[in-house]
């Protein structure tokens, strides 16, 4: 049997397909992000400026989380030396864990190795423990969640994406009796659009059932003390359990859950995914922890990554580009073709020495691969037009499509006073 070979032929299909993945060799430099330090496959490198990271709000380099790492590792040490109930329990876990709660103001919190893991984790063990459960999942959920879904073993009923009408439609063809789970996003990072919260709530409160709500890509950007989008809109307290990263806007790594201490204590103690692994090391539950008690006392990196996502929509939609309309910090120029938006994103590279990984299928649907750009409130007013001047060139160079008709967003939109900078604070 040549094994060898079937592994070879499975990538090689994906070659055909052009969606073959490479992954970009970065250095980040401390202090000076967006910009790193890029390494080709010949191991040349070239300074390079990220518009692609998850890493929202630059806490990954905010001097008092590094500095919180530091110290914590200087006095703990490096690993948690085991699981959660066997010696893995440290203080600044413990200490995490109530930040998060009280972030969400929930009665408790609990910490998994990665956002993904907590979703899978989440999701599935409530749903297994609600007798004859029925989940509902947006179409446009994200991996982890369906994950979370399947893993349940429960029956699953799939809403069309942000569709209130079909939901309501789900929801009354399933027995009144039989306990149901509401599962969404607030906000969809690849389309930067935003869930009907409040509607889907008073449904879930109209048919008796839980809700669960992934904020992976709000907490710590939006509302007054980061809480995600259901902070920003008041609905916190009408959503069961609020899920979370501490990978993105945090600017660290793991992920959670809050909710009421049932909830919480259930997950706990029968979740595989949390109870047979490691916990996460105390400096970074202390990196972690810095960066969510900045960031619900702070509204800078806030204001600024509203007004520089802002900038950048305006700017590149007036240059012609194909901005999709987005409600968020997510700025996604479609470009519809895995061929050409591989091709964009590498001439980007080589010659502007500006780093944008394509995006494609499975992330998203075949025909609207994408180029997503990700402005954070350290890239300055003068990376936006060098961004715009090197797009214009390879779109012009590469001839992508300008107007995809329906997903423009246009300038007029943006009244100048969207983007004065207001002052420091709030
Ligand atoms: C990134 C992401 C996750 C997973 O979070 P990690 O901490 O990176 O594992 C979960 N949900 C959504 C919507 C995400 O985009």
């Amino acid at each position: 049997m040549d094994y060898r070979s079937i592994f070879e032929d499975a990538v090689d299909a994906l070659r055909t397909e052009k969606r073959y993945r490479v992954f970009a060799d970065l250095e980040r430099v401390a202090g000076q992000f967006p910009k790193a330090i890029y390494r080709d496959h010949a191991d040349n490198e070239r300074d390079i400026t990220i518009w692609c990271s998850n890493d929202y709000l630059g806490m990954g380099q905010h001097p008092k989380v590094v500095s919180a790492m530091q110290e914590t590792a200087g006095k703990l040490g490096v690993g948690s030396g085991g699981t959660r109930n066997i010696s893995g329990t440290s203080r600044p876990l413990v200490e995490l864990e109530r930040s998060l709660a009280d972030l969400h103001r929930k009665e408790a919190g609990l910490v998994f190795t990665s956002g993904f893991v907590s979703n899978e984790a989440g999701i599935s063990t409530i749903a297994r423990l609600l007798p004859d459960c029925v989940i509902f999942s947006d179409q446009l959920n994200h991996a982890s969640m369906i994950q979370g879904v399947r893993q349940s073993g429960m029956q699953k009923s799939i809403f069309r994406h942000n569709d209130v009408a079909h939901l309501r439609e789900l929801l009354a063809q399933v027995d009144r009796k039989r306990p149901k789970l509401i599962c969404f996003e607030s906000i969809y990072s690849m389309d930067g659009d935003i869930a009907p919260i409040k509607e889907i709530c008073d449904l879930a409160e109209e048919f008796g059932a839980l809700t669960y709500i992934d904020e992976v890509h709000a907490v710590g950007m939006y509302g007054a003390r980061g809480g995600g989008i259901a902070e920003r809109e008041g609905l916190m307290d009408r959503i069961d359990v609020i899920e979370g990263t501490l990978a993105k806007g945090f600017g660290t790594m793991g992920g959670y859950i809050t909710a009421n201490k049932a909830i919480i204590d259930a997950v706990r103690s029968y979740a595989a995914e949390f109870i047979f692994t490691t916990s996460l090391p105390p400096a970074l539950c202390a990196a972690a922890r810095a960066s969510i008690e900045h960031l619900k006392g702070n509204g800078h990196e806030r204001m600024m990554h509203q007004r520089q996502a802002r900038l950048t929509k305006a700017i590149l939609a007036d240059a012609g580009l194909p901005v999709m309309d987005t409600e968020t910090h997510i700025v996604p120029l479609m470009v519809g073709d895995a061929r050409q938006c591989k091709a964009a994103s590498d001439m980007l590279l080589e010659k502007h020495n500006i780093y944008i990984q394509p995006i494609n299928y499975p992330t998203v649907p075949k025909g609207t691969e994408r180029l997503r750009i990700t402005p954070t409130p350290l890239h300055t007013d003068e990376m936006v037009f060098e961004l715009r001047h090197a797009l214009v060139s390879v779109w012009t160079s590469l001839e992508l499509p300008r107007e995809p008709a329906d997903a423009k967003i246009t300038a007029s939109k943006l009244t100048s006073g969207d983007l004065t900078l207001p002052t420091v604070g709030g």
